[in-house]
Parts: C-alpha cells; sequence; structure tokens
C-alpha cells in the first residue's frame, strides 16, 4: 500500500503520524513544494516581532521525522491523475498512489489594485514572505497595512516592531467588524493607537505608486496619498484548488468533504485549510482557517486512509491569539454578518464565528479584562475573553459539552452581572458533574 500526501502543513504531517500508528508496513510518500517543511504558520506573526527565532517555529526535531519512517519529495505536484492512481511532480511523471491525501492548504488572495506588482508589496503566506518583509523593512521607513483581521493587525505590529512607521488603512469604521463588537474593536485600536500605528478609516486603495519599480506611495480612493516604501496586505484567503479544479471532485469555496475526509473519489481525501468539511451537527460544509482544526482533520483523514471509519466532529472552533499586545481568546459563535476588509475569509478565523446566533449578549470587564458570552437558549454559544485568561479553558469545555447553564441564564443577563464570578462559580459545579 502506497500513502501520498500533497503538503507539508500541520494537516498532511497529522496524516503522516496518523497513517503510521496504523499501518507500520505501508508506504508513506509526503510531496510539498514547500522549501521550509513544518513549521508553525500561526508562529511567523512572532518571528515578525522578533519574538521568536525561526529555529523555534519548528514544531519536530530530526528524530520525530525518522521514527514516522516517510519519504519527502521536494516538488510540486501539477496533475492528479484519478483513473492511473498517479501525479505529476513538477510536469514530469509520475508517482502512484493507492491513497491521496491533499492537503494544500491556502492561499492569500492578491490585492487587486494597480501598482500590486511593484517591490515592496507584501502578503504573509508562508516562512518565504515573512523573510522577505523582514529583509524590506530593514531599508523602509514607513509602511502601509491593509486589511482586517489578525494577519494583517500581525503585519501591523511586525513592521512596527521593526522601527517603522505604521500606517493602517481600514475600509470600514472599526476593526474586524465580523468577529468583534464595537467596544473589543476600540479597545484593540485604542492599543494600537498608544503603540504608534496611525488608523485610517473609510480608507481604500485605489492604486500603488511605485518609483523604479518600488513602492513609492498609496493613493486612496478618497484622493489622498500617503508616502509609503512598504505595503502589507491580508485581505482574505482563499483554498489552493487549482490541482484539484478539472479532475471531477465536489468543489465548492473549498474541496467538498464528508465528516470521514472522504471527497467524492474513493481514494482520494482533503483535510485543513483546503478542506470545506460537513458538519453533522449543523448540517452545512463549512471552512476553517485554523491549525487546530487542520490537525484534527489530518489526523481523521489518515486514520481512514489507514482502513479506519472515523469521523472528524467539528468543535466549537477556538484560537487564542494576540490583538494589539492583548491576549484574546474566541470561542464558538461570537461575531455576524461580514467584514468589509476580508473577502470571505482570513487567516486564523472560522466561518462558524460568524453563524448568525438566536441568542443573547452578555458583556463584563473594561478595557483590559474583558469577557463577553453568546448565550443561547440553554446552553453558551460562544465566548470572547481578552486580557486575563483564567476563564478561557473553563469556556471552551462548557461550550464544546453544551453545558446546560438555566441555572444562571437568568442571572448572567442581569446587567452588569458580575459575569466571570457566576462563570468560575457554575464551572466547579458542572466540572464535577460532567465529570471533567
Ligand atoms: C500569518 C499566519 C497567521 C495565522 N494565525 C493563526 C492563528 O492565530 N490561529 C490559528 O489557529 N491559525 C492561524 N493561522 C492558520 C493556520 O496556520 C492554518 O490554518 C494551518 O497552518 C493550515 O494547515 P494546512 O496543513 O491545511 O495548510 P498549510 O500549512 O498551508 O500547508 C499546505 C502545504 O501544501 C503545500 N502545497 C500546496 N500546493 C502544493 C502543490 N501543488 N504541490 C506540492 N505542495 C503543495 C504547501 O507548500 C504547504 O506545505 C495562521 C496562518 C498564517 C499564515
Amino acid at each position: 500500500m502506497r500513502y501520498v500526501i500533497i503538503g507539508s502543513g500541520v494537516a498532511g504531517y497529522s496524516a503522516v503520524e496518523a497513517i503510521r500508528a496504523m499501518d507500520s508496513a505501508g508506504e508513506i510518500v509526503m510531496v510539498s513544494a514547500d522549501a521550509n517543511g513544518y513549521y508553525s504558520r500561526p508562529g511567523l506573526a512572532y518571528y515578525l516581532t522578533g519574538e521568536l527565532r525561526d529555529k523555534a517555529l519548528y514544531p519536530w526535531q530530526q528524530n520525530d521525522y525518522k521514527k514516522l519512517n516517510f519519504s519527502f519529495l521536494k516538488g510540486r505536484v501539477t496533475c492528479i491523475l484519478r483513473v492511473e492512481h498517479a501525479l505529476e511532480i513538477d510536469g514530469k511523471p509520475r508517482l502512484n498512489y493507492d491513497k491521496l491525501l491533499v492537503a494544500t492548504g491556502a492561499s492569500a488572495l492578491p490585492l487587486d489594485v494597480p501598482g500590486s506588482k511593484f517591490e515592496g508589496v507584501v502578503k504573509l503566506d508562508h516562512f518565504a514572505d515573512a523573510k522577505n518583509i523582514l529583509n524590506l523593512a530593514k531599508s523602509g521607513r514607513t509602511a502601509a497595512v491593509v486589511g482586517g483581521g489578525i494577519t494583517a493587525l500581525e503585519l501591523a505590529e511586525g513592521l512596527l516592531a521593526r522601527g517603522m512607521k505604521v500606517h493602517y488603512l481600514l475600509r470600514g469604521d472599526r476593526y474586524w467588524s465580523n468577529v468583534l463588537d464595537e467596544r473589543e474593536s476600540k479597545t484593540v485600536q485604542g492599543r494600537l493607537q498608544a503603540e504608534g500605528v496611525e488608523l485610517h478609516f473609510y480608507s481604500e486603495v485605489s492604486e500603488i505608486i511605485g518609483k523604479k519599480n518600488r513602492v513609492a506611495a498609496v493613493r486612496l480612493k478618497n484622493g489622498q496619498t500617503l508616502k509609503c516604501d512598504l505595503l502589507a496586505y491580508a485581505v482574505g484567503i482563499r483554498p489552493r484548488l487549482e490541482l484539484v479544479q478539472d479532475i471531477g471532485l465536489n468543489l465548492d469555496r473549498g474541496i467538498l468533504v464528508d465528516e470521514h475526509l472522504h471527497t467524492n473519489d474513493p481514494d482520494i481525501f482533503a483535510a485543513g485549510d483546503v478542506a470545506q468539511v460537513f458538519d453533522p451537527l449543523s448540517g452545512r460544509a463549512v471552512l476553517d482557517s485554523l491549525w487546530n482544526p487542520a490537525r484534527e482533520q489530518g489526523q481523521v483523514a489518515g486514520m481512514n486512509m489507514a482502513g479506519r471509519k472515523a469521523a472528524y466532529l467539528k468543535s466549537p472552533p477556538f484560537n487564542v491569539t494576540r490583538l494589539a499586545g492583548l491576549t484574546t481568546t474566541i470561542i464558538g459563535v461570537v461575531g455576524h454578518g461580514h467584514d468589509e476588509d476580508v473577502i470571505g475569509i482570513a487567516r486564523g478565523d472560522s466561518e462558524t464565528w460568524r453563524d448568525l446566533p438566536d441568542a443573547i449578549m452578555a458583556q463584563s470587564g473594561f478595557d483590559v479584562n474583558h469577557l463577553r458570552l453568546v448565550i443561547g437558549e440553554e446552553s453558551l454559544l460562544g465566548a470572547v475573553v481578552m486580557g486575563d485568561q483564567t476563564l478561557s479553558f473553563p469556556l471552551e469545555k462548557m461550550i464544546a459539552g453544551r453545558a446546560d447553564i438555566s441555572p444562571i441564564r437568568e442571572k448572567l443577563m442581569t446587567p452588569d452581572a458580575p459575569l466571570a464570578d457566576l462563570i468560575a462559580d457554575f464551572w466547579v459545579t458542572w466540572r464535577t458533574q460532567a465529570l471533567l
């Protein structure tokens, strides 16, 4: 049996681990176009700020790879030949497979304005992008950052940490409006301003102006022109579907897979950012662009490739991130609608966050320690925890476990309720009952 995995991200490596745990004899081949192999993509933000050195981004040591006994082929898969069960790599035939996993991830959407090909127009998809940004930041003085979501903010903070003057351009009236509420956006914005980032609302780029093929300024639709030596953008991402476009797999925005990570071809699976996974609980197929779901999906796909019938049960999306220096955890369903600054889905984002809940919001706290709860009929649907993270873990467990909050629901909804205390007390009782 030969298992072939396309992609060396977390989904691909989790699949290799799961296959090897179940089949010690089968041949496993991973093919990847990324010369940097397996590294933490969320960690790139901390690499940009200088808080992490490049070595710290690699989750595995040489020994971890050895133990899995698989081969690694560096190259770009250019064609999947389904009938022949074979791949073309860099245009050359061929690597045969018995079971195939497509774990090709997602890539940044381009900034579709005149001048976007000038040197100094950058995105943050890969390690190579981060290195390029650091290189350019050395000689630059002023940067403009475009886009909403986590990655745009990480770019702004990374460039600031490298000593650049940063203009942050937002199309709408506030930061990350489809996930954060107004007060949360304002908290983040206030902190960015205090760090020295200049925010520009209702600011949309109409053109990038170049000099000797390098970025020199950015022109906005309102007529304003800002001088800059670097323009960084993060306006959304798109599952990488080029390889599967015309081969008869069922596609929507990603590769459609069932809860076993199976495509409509019995020998082809997909996992991670490229997969649009059926969620039996909501009955919908959704995109997540989060590290943990990619890891779990890779595991389940690997198990199924090796012959086990395992199902991926989507847990409420959970992301711990840092927004303008403020540790923020986002769990379950918290936002609504769409964000003008992000087309579709952003890095570190889940479509589930934006499901419109039939729910009530309760908030407490102030700028630095803040708690927002999304309260359903009987259970908590989501939460945003900013600052003090004591309650993140209990909230994750209670949201995932659909804890029946009826005993405290009314209290949670009274104005100025001490939400944190109510949740902390409830957690103690619920944890015992749920045997956690
Ligand atoms: C800057 C940044 C910040 C992020 N922040 C967060 C965060 O805060 N929280 C969070 O949960 N997630 C975050 N994410 C998202 C998270 O990193 C991804 O969800 C996760 O890495 C997806 O893993 P994957 O294995 O599906 O894809 P990827 O890691 O993208 O791997 C895809 C692999 O496929 C290879 N490939 C693609 N096409 C081909 C081909 N034709 N032939 C051969 N190889 C190919 C690529 O080279 C790559 O190795 C962030 C990502 C980035 C970039």
